[in-house]
């Protein structure tokens, strides 16, 4: 608060419970959370399974491959971290759990549900690496 800050997004809050998903994506993995019991996937990251209540839990790190389930395109409030308009998508992974992140590389007119993207990484504002949907590699450019 001391600095006058350009951008109005917070800062993230890292928590006993999130911080293992922070550290992937710095190292450039997805992880998603799993029950040590009954092997449910979930994101966000939660303190408990949400089927079986259980407090034990693991992570496994996903594929990135995900497909478009819906977006939105962003004209306004404009925020200095970002470039307007600013498409935000939410997606599928091949393990089944759902992610937000903003979309860069496609189209604005290109985007459709079931577009087939992956996930990679991005430093976003106060220098926080965070997930980003992009085309996916592999395929054509
Ligand atoms: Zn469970």
């Amino acid at each position: 608060m001391s600095d006058a800050p350009r951008t109005s997004v917070p800062h993230l809050t890292i928590t006993q419970d999130n911080e293992f998903w922070f550290t992937a994506a710095r190292e450039g993995r997805l992880a998603i959370q799993r029950c040590s019991s009954c092997e449910t996937l979930r994101h966000p990251p939660a303190p408990a399974c949400p089927s079986c209540r259980s407090f034990e839990w693991d992570s496994v790190d996903s594929t990135r491959r995900c497909t478009l389930h819906s977006w939105t395109v962003i004209h306004h409030p404009k925020d200095d971290a970002f470039d307007y308009p600013l498409a935000v998508g939410l997606v599928d992974l091949e393990e089944g759990t759902r992610l937000v992140a903003d979309i860069s590389g496609v189209d604005h007119d290109d985007l459709r549900i079931g577009l087939e993207l992956e996930v990679g990484f991005s430093e976003h504002a106060h220098g926080e690496v965070l997930p980003q949907l992009r085309p996916r590699s592999g395929g054509a450019a």
